[in-house]
């Protein structure tokens, strides 16, 4: 029997061609099917005679074939001709290489043909949609009509053919909303809505149907994230009072003075740290906004109070900046900072063994350990963790906090927890995708920071930007040079490492010192290579996106990026970010392909504003919120379908209904349904 479950190949046999081709829109089953809906609609409901056709227009007609043959054309192409009539007059249908239709369609057949009509010596539909007459509900003419995306040779009309085929089982799909919740908001049923989402019978049903199927996945995801934290604010954890004195005079003996920004973030998370419950804050500030004092001011408050505390950085260089500058914050106080990378162990004075190193964990001699994400929370055992920092890394998923608590060494108790990025992240994907988590925001920059000059480079300038970087390295700097892709495309024509770095090395820049990076490269030669470029042996780094996470090198100054119209502005930002990070004025130049007024208009965005969180709030206008970092990667983008994340409105409306639903039943229990929903979403989006 079929169900929803059941693989879309056991729709029909031509289902069971299809399945590779499906399975790469993520189609595997009948459920998935009824899941995939269209991206827009062809308007072909207005049904009209021959004699009222005009140029241009767009309509479907009922006609008879009176004449249909295929031959080729002059330039061998197969084209299928038919002439079709009505009982005011007669007109030509063509098609193009589909000389199938030629055999399905019959002299004498009834049928319903749907297209723009054009003139071509003459009024006629040029590959028209069509469809026998049946007098069942019609699929692919005489109506609005979904188009899916597709991939390969598999059409919107295969599509359509599946859907239609699946179409008892969207009528028996089970409701999960509660119907309090539908009649307060005025939604229509799933089944309907499904039904409406893909063969809507006027736009009036189609807007009810995608109003019910956004409302529907904000208010899951919502949901999903607002239980979890609500499961996780229940867990116990070690109040870490607020030491006052000793905090006060570390930020007293610090060589600079703390921004205002810096003082508030620092007093939320002194405040969440005291209390019994976990603390699960993220600390949001631009690259070079001072995070690391602010963390560093919860890592001696928790010391202070008898803990240990960890700080993860996603990669070893990183950890060893970390390590560096923290050990140097902390330099007056009597605290023992360590490193452990896979490469790197360090204990000061001292250098010592994995083994050792770990076992001064385990006996609580080490206060601070700096190290990788996953070397901290998979392989080390605390004494006593109290507090864990995560730097880049937006979800830390509940997985790895679940090892951290076993891991402690405190019975029970789960560590406080938290979070660090310059990635600015817009206020409507905060909440949706981290449901009203505590944020802090450092927002002002230190004070005496150069601004880094941006400007976008014409074609013809270039060579003239190219001096302009020889001068540079001549003066003892470094550059970087960005480029969408790793190796060249010829479909694209844009620019890739491999050939950039070739290029540069043999035509430009012979004399230089220049190495590449990229993602496919081992974790050990991309630490490799950055380690030198730190230490100036190498003048240019071409590089893809990969150098976009907090690296500092502070002798860099100018970041140079190819094709920068392909990258979101808050990325751009962040890679400008990489440089003016010492006393030398640093550049960033833009070099860019696009003529269109869109991406012109964006590339202007990046040259006026150095604020982060405009820029991402620009990029989410511009191109969606698959271009903010961390969203992609946490699986969730993939899981809106329909949903806009600009839909201020409905976003706030599924907040509401969150809140009455868990009020009325926090653990969802009486609404079995939506319980089985939002634990098949948290597995799909590794949310458990
Ligand atoms: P990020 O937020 O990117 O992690 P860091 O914490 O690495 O930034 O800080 C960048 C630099 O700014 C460091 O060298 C740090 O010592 C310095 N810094 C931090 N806060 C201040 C401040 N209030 N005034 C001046 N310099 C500061
Ligand atoms: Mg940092």
């Amino acid at each position: 029997m079929l169900i929803l479950e059941s693989s879309v190949s056991q729709l029909s046999p031509i289902a069971k061609k299809l399945t590779g081709q499906l399975k790469k829109l993520k189609v595997e089953t009948v459920r998935d099917l009824v899941f995939h809906f269209p991206f827009r609609y062809d308007d072909f409901s207005k049904i009209l005679t021959i004699v009222a056709l005009q140029e241009r227009m767009i309509a479907t007609v009922k006609v008879k074939v009176d004449l249909i043959q295929t031959k080729r054309s002059f330039r061998r192409k197969l084209i299928t001709e038919a002439i079709v009539s009505d009982e005011t007059g007669s007109i030509k249908a063509v098609w193009f290489g589909q000389p199938y239709i030629g055999k399905i369609l019959k002299v004498g057949d009834e049928i319903y043909l749907a297209g723009k009509v054009e003139d071509y010596y003459g009024l006629q539909f040029s590959s028209p949609n069509y469809e026998k007459v049946k007098g069942l509900a019609t699929t692919h003419t005489a109506r609005l009509v979904p188009v899916y995306s597709t991939t390969g040779n598999l059409t919107s009309k295969q599509i359509r053919y599946l859907v239609r085929l699946a179409f008892p089982l969207i009528k028996k799909l089970p409701e999960h909303l509660p119907w309090q919740i539908k009649r307060e908001l005025g939604l229509i049923d799933l089944s309907k809505a499904c039904q409406g989402i893909h063969f809507p019978q006027s736009q009036e049903e189609l807007q009810k149907a995608q109003k019910r199927l956004k409302f529907d996945e904000l208010f899951i995801v919502q949901l999903a994230v607002k239980f979890l934290k609500q499961n996780l604010a229940k867990l116990p954890a070690q109040p870490l009072p607020f030491q006052e004195e000793i905090i006060k005079n570390f930020v007293q003996g610090l060589p600079f003075k703390l921004t205002n920004d810096q003082r508030k973030a620092a007093w939320q998370i002194l405040k969440d740290l005291a209390r019994n419950r976990p603390t699960n804050r993220l600390l949001e500030g631009e690259v070079g906004s001072g995070k690391t004092v602010v963390a560093v001011m919860a890592m001696l408050n928790a010391v202070v109070c008898g803990g240990q505390a960890a700080f993860m950085a996603p990669t070893e260089i990183l950890a060893r900046q970390h390590y560096q500058s923290i050990s140097k914050l902390l330099r007056r106080q009597k605290v023992k900072v360590g490193l452990l990378t896979r490469s790197q162990i360090f204990l000061a004075p001292e250098k010592l063994t994995k083994g050792e190193m770990l076992k001064k964990i385990a006996a609580g001699e080490v206060d601070i350990i700096i190290g990788t994400h996953a070397l901290i929370a998979e392989k080390v055992h605390f004494k006593n963790l109290t507090l864990a920092i995560v730097d880049e890394q937006h979800r830390f998923g509940v997985n790895q906090r679940r090892l951290l608590r076993e891991k402690s060494g405190v019975h029970n108790l789960m560590p406080h927890l938290l979070s660090m990025t310059a990635t600015p992240i817009p206020r409507t994907l905060t909440l949706v995708f981290y449901g009203d988590l505590d944020i802090s925001i450092i927002k002002e920059l230190p004070k005496g920071r150069k601004k880094i000059l941006t400007r976008v480079i014409q074609p013809t300038q270039r060579p003239k930007a190219y001096q302009f970087i020889k001068e540079q390295i001549r003066r003892g700097r470094q550059i970087f040079v960005i480029c969408p892709l790793i190796d060249p495309s010829d479909k694209l024509g844009v620019k890739s490492v491999k050939e950039e770095y070739q290029r540069l090395k043999k035509d430009i820049f012979p004399d230089l010192q220049i190495s590449y990076l990229h993602g496919r490269l081992k974790a050990q030669e991309r630490e490799r290579i950055m380690t030198d470029f730190l230490a100036n042996k190498i003048n240019i780094l071409v590089s893809t996106s990969v150098v976009e996470v907090g690296i500092d090198v502070p002798n860099a100054t100018v970041m140079m990026i190819e094709d920068a119209e392909r990258f979101g502005l808050a990325q751009l930002h962040q890679f400008r970010g990489r440089v003016g990070r010492s006393k030398h004025q640093s550049y960033c130049f833009l070099f860019s392909q696009a003529e269109s007024f869109q991406s012109i208009l964006r590339l202007q965005a990046l040259i006026k504003s150095e604020d982060g969180f405009s820029l991402a709030e620009k990029d989410l206008e511009f191109r969606g919120p698959g271009e903010i970092y961390g969203t992609r990667q946490s699986g969730m983008i993939d899981y809106f379908k329909i949903a806009n994340l600009f839909d201020y409105q409905l976003i706030n409306l599924a907040k509401e209904q969150v809140e009455k639903v868990l009020t009325q039943s926090p653990d969802i229990r009486r609404f079995p349904l939506l319980l089985e929903k939002v634990s098949t979403f948290q597995k799909a989006v590794h949310l458990e």
